[in-house]
């Protein structure tokens, strides 16, 4: 047995996979193989091609979002943190900021940078991508929670 030290080139493909893992249970959880353009997929209620193809082809939007939200799971972030950070990144915006005046009295005012450099009022700009209510349930789900420590690497 060789000893338990990892190199990066390991640790990244284990985190290729364990995002594999959660993409194709994520394609599962929403069924999107119903909209697999293959008859066997349909069939077999199950994507049987490149799950990560099938869902972007299937919900471009939506699975774009999933991709930033397990990023910043990866990256060790909270959920509601990940999923703040999909958000802005889904919608192209650069950054969110909160300016805070120095006069008493006046509330602070959120802005978020567009994708062009401008600002925008927060309550103005959208705050979530229209996203399909699924993809939002799916990550507050309990799977993308426990999706990190179940695929932690085993003790051999
Ligand atoms: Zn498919």
């Amino acid at each position: 047995m060789q000893g338990l030290r990892r190199t990066r080139g390991q640790e990244q493909r284990e985190e290729q996979h364990r995002t594999a893992l959660a993409l194709g249970k994520a394609h599962a959880r929403l069924g999107l193989w119903r909209l697999c353009d293959n008859d066997e997929c349909r069939r077999s209620k199950c994507c049987g091609g490149d799950v990560d193809q099938c869902g972007a082809r299937a919900a471009p939007q939506g699975w774009t979002w999933l991709h930033h939200v397990l990023k910043g799971l990866r990256e060790g972030r909270s959920r509601p943190e990940a999923v703040e950070a999909a958000n802005l990144a889904t919608l192209g915006y650069r950054q969110r900021v909160t300016v805070r005046w120095k006069v008493k009295g006046w509330d602070p005012i959120e802005f978020v940078q567009l994708h062009d450099g401008s600002w925008e009022h927060a309550d103005v700009a959208d705050a979530r991508p229209p996203l399909d209510e699924r993809f939002v349930r799916l990550a507050e789900s309990a799977w993308l929670r426990t999706g990190g420590p179940s695929g932690r690497a085993r003790k051999v």
